[in-house]
């Protein structure tokens, strides 16, 4: 299929994705799309799905790894970015509006909940899929309701239809509906300015000094909750072991590999869940070097990592090992 315009925006072919990941990589998208507002998002997403075109929509890429191969179909990158706060707390975005700039704007009208956002460097949109969260708070706690395009039709549905759990939803399946999140409604309680700020701050200074630099996409990792696997760490906080939290850091950590390098990626040496490309790695290469994290944890504590991160597009021939 050639396609040169989808609902009146002009369609790129073979777009190399790597600029658009934290990463720094990935093969091309088939097609490519650019939305600058929440109709075009829309209508875009619509066109697409009215005409069996497969749709991936993009926001800051922070948390994805397209393949080498690149991804068929159409990206679909998501810069709408309005955001109107109303006096009562409620609060409606575009999804592709920065997350921390959803943070800075209610925080301004000095509304509470979204501290934690801080440091999250991604849309909306995307912190959505994957429920992103930090500091024990998650996007969807504060959420009323979704503007979706799904079965070409633009609608409004409740939070439930994401079916949020920790670091996941309904469009993390292996084959997810064809679902663009176009905007979202939130209701954020009101705050204490001061406190509002030095709560931000503080997270911040505390992401500082344990992330690692660029390029990454945060946690390649999920965090394990296991009552059982907890209490049999000796070296793992109180607080992690009453809560049954193992962090997927602490289990690579302990497996000897931070800092373990293979090719052009590496695992952090100041926080091991973090795949860092230091030396232009593939794709390829950054998903062996997640593999062989996976298998010697698996060895060691006979627990299989979930990835946080999303492998995107054509992963054909990629045989996963324990
Ligand atoms: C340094 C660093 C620190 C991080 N810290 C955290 C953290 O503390 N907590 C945390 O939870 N995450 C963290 N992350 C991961 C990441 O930033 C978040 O998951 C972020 O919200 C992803 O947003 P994005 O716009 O980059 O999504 P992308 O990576 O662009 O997309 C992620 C997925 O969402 C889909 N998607 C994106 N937009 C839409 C849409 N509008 N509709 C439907 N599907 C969509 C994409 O198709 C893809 O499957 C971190 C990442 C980095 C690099």
């Amino acid at each position: 299929m050639t396609v040169t315009s989808l609902a009146g925006l002009q369609v790129q072919r073979k777009v190399p994705l790597r600029p658009y990941t934290t990463l720094k990589a990935g093969g091309p998208a088939d097609y490519f799309v650019v939305a600058h507002s929440a109709d075009e998002l829309a209508t875009a997403a619509k066109a697409a799905q009215d005409s069996d075109l497969r749709t991936t929509p993009f926001g800051w890429g922070s948390n994805v790894l397209p393949a080498d191969k690149g991804v068929p179909g159409l990206v679909l990158l998501n810069q709408a970015k309005r955001i109107v706060v109303a006096k009562t707390g409620e609060v409606c975005a575009d999804t592709g509006c920065g997350f921390q700039e959803l943070f800075l704007k209610t925080a301004q009208a000095g509304l509470h909940g979204l501290e934690f956002a801080v440091g999250i460097p991604g849309t909306l949109g995307g912190a959505l899929v994957s429920n992103a969260g930090a500091y024990r708070s998650c996007v969807s706690e504060f959420l009323t309701g979704l503007e979706i395009v799904v079965k070409g039709e633009r609608q409004w549905v409740e939070p439930e239809w994401m079916h949020f759990s920790y670091r996941d939803s309904v469009l993390r399946l292996e084959n997810p509906p064809q679902c663009t999140i176009v905007r979202v409604r939130m209701q954020l309680p009101k705050g204490e300015p001061k406190r509002i700020y030095d709560e931000a701050r503080e997270y911040q200074r505390q992401r500082i000094s344990k992330q690692p630099p660029p390029a990454s996409a945060g946690s390649f990792f999920k965090n394990v909750n296991d009552n059982a696997l907890a209490a049999s760490m000796d070296t793992l906080s109180a607080g992690m072991k009453a809560n049954g939290v193992v962090p997927a850091g602490y289990l690579i950590e302990a497996a000897g590999l931070k800092g373990f390098r293979m090719g052009g990626a590496m695992l952090g040496s100041r926080h091991a869940n973090f795949i860092l490309n230091v030396g232009n790695a593939s794709s390829t290469n950054i998903r062996r070097l997640a593999q062989h994290a996976k298998s010697v944890v698996f060895e060691k504590f006979g627990v299989t990592l979930e990835e946080e991160v999303l492998f995107l597009g054509d992963w054909s021939g990629w045989e996963e090992r324990r």
